[in-house]
């Protein structure tokens, strides 16, 4: 048998200590073990990591981020200083590409204070050298302080834990991961109530209680003062069933209990669940749109030529594969939502609502 990594080893104790354990709970240890944790050390991004998120793909993506953030900083009418929040980070390319183009918006830089909701030490250390200091770290979104708030979350929602269930004998039972014959971890069904309908044999549900506990938090931020959030994530539009928990490692797909620690786990984001948790806290919602239709809207295409203008023949083939990546319909375009959210009195920010 291999050797198990550290992490698998401290798992394979703690089920034999308390028995199986639910998926939610397996990819938090997975994902943000303070050792042993997939992001706590190291940077998974970019052709040497595990996989590629859009702001490392082409600059564009955040610039016209930006842009958004510029006409909604202009929505909450100009304050004096407000909150510029982003939700995971990652290498800190996206803040610094809004920061650049939203200097368009008079009066947007001097106003920003800087927030970072970022739990892994690793890529908090790369933020601080791509963001230079002012700017403050939180742990969870609990600690934000009170004012006008613009959010961005990009790829953040995707890595935050699920349960599973599985329908067996009109009965709902949780996936969990437990012990084999030989010792090793394999996925197992436990006996669990769930107050939903019963539905065919083999049938996956997923819950993303935790994206939805953050969702609402962030919707009842918007009743208490003005704000406005843009989430961006891989998923489906409409509640669903079925099983989209992955694991990648070095930009291929393994077992969900393939090398615990070394491989990123996540899911597809339920975005009429997290719609409804962000309208329970109070936030007025918009879209889901595809991350094509944002894109184009914003401006992709013109912002692609003017760059391939200034750019040597070779660069503006890159550019070329970049906006066909982040936007084509079997690339990154359809598969990606954008949704918004915004404090209720505000009007509908472009391009959601525009046809
Ligand atoms: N937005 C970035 C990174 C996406 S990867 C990009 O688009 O490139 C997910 C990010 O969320 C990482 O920065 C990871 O460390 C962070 N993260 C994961 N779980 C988190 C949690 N529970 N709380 C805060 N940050 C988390």
């Amino acid at each position: 048998m291999r050797k198990p990594t550290p992490l698998e080893t401290l798992i394979i104790a703690m089920i034999r200590e308390d028995g199986p354990m639910p998926l939610d709970r397996y990819m938090a240890l997975c994902l943000g073990h303070p050792v042993h944790g997939y992001y706590m050390s190291r940077d998974p991004f970019g052709p040497e990591g595990d996989f590629i998120t859009a702001p490392e793909i082409s600059q564009i993506f955040g610039e016209l981020i930006g842009i958004w953030a510029a006409a909604a900083f202009q929505a909450l009418g100009a304050p004096a200083a407000f909150h510029l929040v982003e939700l995971g980070p990652g290498r800190g390319t996206l803040m610094s590409d809004i920061l650049r183009s939203s200097h368009v918006m008079p009066g947007f830089r001097d106003a920003a204070r800087i927030h970072l909701v970022e739990t892994s030490p690793a890529l908090r250390k790369q933020q601080a050298d791509r963001l230079g200091t002012g700017v403050i770290w939180h742990e969870s979104i609990a600690t934000l302080p009170e004012g006008p708030a613009i959010v961005i979350a990009n790829e953040f929602f995707d890595a935050l834990p699920i349960r599973q269930f599985e329908a067996r004998d009109r009965q709902w039972m949780e996936r969990r991961v437990g012990l084999g014959a030989d010792g090793g971890m394999v996925v197992g069904l436990a006996a669990q109530q769930l107050d939903r309908p019963p539905a065919a044999d083999g049938t996956i549900l997923e819950m993303g209680s935790s994206r939805d506990d953050i969702a609402r938090e962030l919707g009842a931020r918007f009743v208490a003062g003005p704000g406005a959030a843009l989430i961006i994530d891989y998923g489906h539009v409409a509640s669903g069933f079925g099983d989209t928990l992955q694991a990648v490692r070095r930009h291929k797909f393994c077992s969900i209990l393939d090398r615990p620690g070394e491989a990123d786990l996540t899911s597809h984001v339920d975005f009429e669940s997290l719609r409804n948790a962000l309208a329970q806290g109070g936030a007025v919602t918009h879209g889901p749109i595809t991350q094509r239709q944002f894109l184009l809207s914003m401006g992709l295409e013109a912002r692609a030529s003017l760059l391939s203008q200034r750019a040597k023949l070779n660069e503006r083939k890159v550019i070329g594969r970049a906006v066909e990546r982040l936007a084509g319909d079997n690339q990154m375009g359809n598969l990606f939502k954008v949704m918004a959210a915004t404090s209720p009195g505000l009007s509908t920010p472009y391009p959601f609502g525009s046809r």
